[in-house]
């Protein structure tokens, strides 16, 4: 009797799944796949472009408890 057994399923398709979009709170349509960070926004782990990154980075942003 064979065994029919497949490990491991679709690498091709796996890759696409965890492709993620930008979910920058500052620019809700966004959506980059260049995430180069993630950033803890009111308790969510948000992807985030280079794009959105250099403005966030630009901004008078106080990183504190608010992003915690
Ligand atoms: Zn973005």
């Amino acid at each position: 009797m064979k065994k029919n057994l497949k490990l491991g399923g679709n690498p091709g398709r796996d890759e696409l799944i965890l492709q993620e979009r930008c979910a920058n709170p500052w620019n809700g349509e966004c959506n980059n796949t260049n995430i180069v960070l993630y950033i803890y926004f009111k308790g969510s782990k948000l992807p985030i472009c280079r794009a959105c990154w250099n403005k966030i980075a630009e901004m008078d942003v106080e990183w504190g408890e608010e992003f915690a």
